[in-house]
């Protein structure tokens, strides 16, 4: 049995049906849920993942969290499974959004305060000893540039305990045609033709805010071409400055772009191995300092373990990925 979609109006029949021994469809789509009836969790969650908010809105045509209306739950419902999570000895929360900068937001316009209010609220609850959210959008850090500041001072960050917050974000390509193309809504309020420089703008203010993107691309878009791989990676050559990992991922058809041809190994260029060779640097140059301040609170002995082990079987498996990297961009060239 496959349940796509939200659960909540779907589940709880199928199973009287599976309880009663009666025949029961092997695919079932649920369909969108009010906050109202959206129940809260009854026990600790993997990662202390707390839900804020459901769907996105801004409409990327390769993504399916859009095709759900955007929902935000309500304060009390998120301090309430925070609540739980606590008492189930799960004490790092992980705020849940496609964006958790726009809690409350008006359309795809940030509303601070009640970001500010969600992360306070979240921190006070007793118990809690970190709170970060999954994911942020890059526009909607640029279009409030002082709040993740704010989030930071609010959380405490800085400390040796706590060096800095992170969470996934979309950077997906560096050519506005792409953007144009397949996701106008990402930029928003924003237009597709300032996309790279928003990345940039976007980068910048969550490195003097203490947060560190995780971003991701997609490679093979439809309609792709090399001179929007090459613009990604211009982009990547702005970016190598700013602490972060930067991670390439394949289209995959779903969403509003299901009926469209995926992408693989096979298809790639060397222009796409180039990208991959300049994420493959970008996240090598960057994690060595990073895991020195995420084990800066271990025990001594514990961090010289875990710091010996990344300089030398690290570094020396990165050589060879690199190489075979290389390798693979010799390869694809004679074809
Ligand atoms: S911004 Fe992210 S979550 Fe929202 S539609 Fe685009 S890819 Fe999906």
């Amino acid at each position: 049995m496959v349940v796509i979609g939200e659960g909540e109006n779907v589940v709880p029949p199928l199973f009287e049906k599976l309880v009663n021994g009666e025949d029961f469809e092997g695919v079932v789509y649920g369909d969108v849920v009010d906050v109202q009836a959206m129940p809260n969790i009854l026990g600790g969650t993997v990662g202390g993942v707390v839900e804020v908010a459901r769907g996105c809105g801004r409409g990327c045509k390769f993504c399916v969290p859009t095709l759900q209306r955007f929902r935000c739950r309500p304060l009390q419902d998120i301090v309430e499974e925070i609540r739980v999570n606590v008492r189930d000895g799960q004490t790092n929360i992980t705020l849940h959004a496609e964006d958790i900068l726009r809690y409350k937001a008006n359309g795809v316009h940030v509303q601070p305060e009640a970001v500010k209010e969600l992360f306070s609220a979240a921190k006070n609850v007793e118990g809690v000893k970190n709170v970060g959210p999954s994911h942020f959008a890059l526009a909607s850090v640029v279009e409030k540039p002082s709040l993740l500041k704010e989030l930071s001072e609010i959380m405490e960050v800085g400390s040796k305990e706590k060096p800095w917050l992170s969470g996934q974000t979309g950077v997906e390509t560096g050519s506005p045609r792409m953007i144009e193309l397949n996701m106008p809504g990402k930029v928003k309020p924003f237009k597709p033709e300032e996309w790279p420089e928003i990345v940039e703008q976007a980068f910048a203010i969550c490195q003097d805010s203490l947060w560190v993107p995780c971003g991701t691309l997609v490679l093979g878009l439809p309609g792709e071409t090399e001179e929007d791989v090459y613009a990604t990676l211009e982009l990547m050559e702005r970016l190598k400055p700013y602490k972060s990992i930067i991670v390439p991922l394949f289209f995959v058809p779903v969403g509003g772009l299901k009926e469209s041809r995926g992408f693989g190994v096979k298809d790639m260029k060397r222009c796409h191995w180039e990208l991959i060779l300049a994420c493959w640097d970008h996240g090598m140059r960057w994690a060595e300092e990073l895991a020195i301040e995420y084990v800066g609170r271990m025990p001594w002995l514990a961090r010289k373990y875990v710091l010996g082990f990344m300089r030398k079987v690290v570094h020396h498996m990165a050589g060879k990925a690199r190489k075979e990297i290389l390798r693979m961009m010799e390869e694809t060239s004679k074809r």
